[in-house]
This record gives C-alpha cells, sequence and structure tokens, in this order.
C-alpha cells in the first residue's frame, strides 16, 4: 500500500467510495466524475501502476476482467453492452497511477474514442 496513493487509499477504506462489489484481490466503485449513466473503477487492492506492468503479476489481469465481468452483470449491462477502457500512462490519459479499469454503460458509445 502506496500512501499517497488515491486508489491504495480508497482500497484500504482511509478515503470514501461507493463501493458496488469486491473480491479477494480486487473492488469495484463507483467513480466519482461519472461519464455515463453507469461509471465504475475496478481496481486491484494491491499496488499496480497500470496494465503495462500486469505481464509480471501472475493471474492478475484475469481476477479483474473476471470482476468487471461480474459487476457490469450486477449493473445489468449484460445483455446492453458496455465498454472497459484502462487508460495507461499520462500520454493515454491515466491520472491516477494506480491500474483501474473503467466500465462504462447505460447509454449508447462512440468510436473512435478521441
Ligand atoms: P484515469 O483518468 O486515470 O483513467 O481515471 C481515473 C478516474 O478516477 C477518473 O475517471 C476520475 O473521475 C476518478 N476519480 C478520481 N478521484 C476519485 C475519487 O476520489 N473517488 C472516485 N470514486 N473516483 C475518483
Ligand atoms: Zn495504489
Amino acid at each position: 500500500m502506496s500512501n499517497d496513493c488515491l486508489f491504495c487509499r480508497i482500497a484500504a477504506g482511509e478515503i470514501p467510495s461507493e463501493i458496488v462489489a469486491e473480491g479477494e484481490g480486487w473492488l469495484a466503485f463507483r467513480d466519482i466524475q461519472p461519464q455515463a449513466p453507469v461509471h465504475l473503477l475496478v481496481i486491484p487492492r494491491e499496488h499496480v501502476e497500470s496494465a503495462a506492468e500486469l505481464d509480471s503479476v501472475p493471474a492478475l489481469g484475469g481476477e479483474l476482467l473476471q470482476a468487471v465481468a461480474r459487476v457490469a452483470t450486477q449493473e445489468g449491462l449484460h445483455d446492453e453492452g458496455f465498454r472497459v477502457v484502462t487508460n495507461v500512462g499520462e500520454r493515454a490519459g491515466q491520472s491516477v497511477m494506480h491500474l483501474h479499469f473503467h466500465v462504462l454503460g447505460g447509454r449508447r458509445m462512440h468510436w473512435p474514442p478521441g
């Protein structure tokens, strides 16, 4: 756990968040600035900087994607569809340097994302 990492502090319960689901190695909570009617963040409990590091963390990527599928179903998005996004690095729009998958749904999505 890193004291100066916002999502480590959310995972530790030090900063309040609206948690919608959690598992042994992950939790899912609502984004504070939602970009769609449903906007969740799925994060590992352990500090991993971004998806670029997943190659060196055995099994975590699979566990997190399974969590994404679970929370999407729980939020009623299974049939209507949803988008999963993870920004990697500042240049790609990552503002919190703790791995997170955005799960967005409840509206039509557009492509390319820009
Ligand atoms: P990124 O820009 O790194 O891809 O995504 C970070 C996300 O974290 C943003 O969508 C932002 O709204 C969200 N966020 C930033 N601070 C907080 C917070 O304190 N609580 C919650 N629930 N979400 C946050
Ligand atoms: Zn962290």
